[in-house]
């Protein structure tokens, strides 16, 4: 399609203002025009939501709970576990808090996950990542129940997503697939380029793509000329973990773009990997750093809760 896919007219917007000429010499940088897909507004929301779903599985005597296994001192994932165990009270959903120190065996890790798997109060089991020196998180993490892998990285659920027959999604390219949705994007014969191919991200947003009927282009470190790849695309994902590597300029006018990076500056400013206002001027659609994927991965993490909840009621 030429000259790229615009994401739905918004209503409401304010016309252009009037064209006015630069004195010499002034440099004109284009106005952002990009929608804002806002991952905070609209995780806010499914979690409203799920307080409902929540509080009908409650009257029928199930209470869905979410063990949080926080392994050592890591700053970051003592911020992440703090957040994910706060929206879940926010949305009712018990939370069982299991740290351990850094010293953990892989041996009392292990036991730990049996112990949680056997556990009928448990409905999700999340095992923040990464594991201290000395734990194999390969190891452990396919010894989770993948009927309680609410993160949707256990191998059976990966190999499901694949087989285009989802059962638990990884929660960030599942909050992905919902911010896209926000945007307007009709998937369907799109040119969608995911930058990054981890287990965790860039392989289930593929095959998520895929399954929505995208044309998918997957690019990793060893990717020839990463900006011509970009720039044919209608669709950029971006999942690298490098500041603001993606170009403005590599954005084809009017593609939708998903900044999945979260990197933290010296100066502690959090950057997207994509180079965010010269994207926002061509993007129809882009997610900002922070604000955009991050909250969404974590209300993704309560749906797949509840969701696990509600197959225990089932059973
Ligand atoms: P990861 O496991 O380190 O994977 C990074 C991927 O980027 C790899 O596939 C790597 O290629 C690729 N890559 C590295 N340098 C590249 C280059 N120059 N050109 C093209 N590709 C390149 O990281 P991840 O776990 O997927 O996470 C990616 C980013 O997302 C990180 O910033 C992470 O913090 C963030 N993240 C955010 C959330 C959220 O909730 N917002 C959740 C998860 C992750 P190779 O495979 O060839 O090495």
């Amino acid at each position: 399609m030429q000259g790229g896919l615009r994401a739905k007219a918004r209503p409401g917007c304010a016309p252009d203002p009037p064209t006015r000429v630069p004195a010499p010499g002034h440099v004109i940088r284009p106005a952002m025009s990009a929608k804002i897909l806002d991952g905070k507004a609209l995780a806010a929301r499914i979690k409203d939501k799920l307080a409902v779903e929540v509080d009908e599985l409650r009257a029928r005597g199930v209470e869905p709970g979410l063990a949080v296994v926080l392994v050592g001192e890591d700053p970051a994932s003592q911020i992440y576990v703090r957040n994910k165990t706060a929206f879940c009270a926010k949305a009712g959903i018990r939370t069982f808090d299991h740290r351990l120190p850094a010293t953990t065996s892989q041996a009392e890790l292990l036991a730990l996950v049996a112990k949680l798997n056997a556990d009928p109060a448990v409905d999700g089991i999340l095992i923040q990542l990464p594991l201290p020196p000395g734990l194999d998180a390969r190891e452990i993490l396919p010894t989770v129940d993948p009927r309680k892998d609410v993160d949707g990285i256990h191998p059976d659920n990966l190999g499901h997503l694949v087989m285009g027959e989802p059962r638990f999604v990884a929660c960030t390219p599942f909050g992905v697939m919902k911010l896209i949705e926000e945007s307007g994007l009709a998937l369907a014969g799109v040119n969608a380029v995911v930058v990054g191919r981890s287990s965790m991200v860039g392989k289930p947003m593929a095959a998520l793509l895929t399954n929505a009927d995208a044309t998918v282009t997957v690019c990793h470190s060893k990717t020839r000329d990463l900006a011509a790849v970009v720039s044919r695309a209608d669709l950029v994902v971006a999942a690298v973990g490098r500041p603001e590597m993606i170009r403005g300029d590599w954005i084809k006018p009017g593609a939708v773009v998903i900044d999945v990076g979260i990197n933290r500056r010296d100066d502690g400013k959090l950057l997207g990997d994509v180079e965010f206002a010269p994207a926002a001027a061509r993007a129809s659609a882009i997610t900002p750093v922070p604000g955009g994927v991050g909250p969404m991965t974590i209300a993704m993490l309560l749906v797949n809760t509840v969701t696990a909840a509600k197959r225990r009621a089932e059973r």
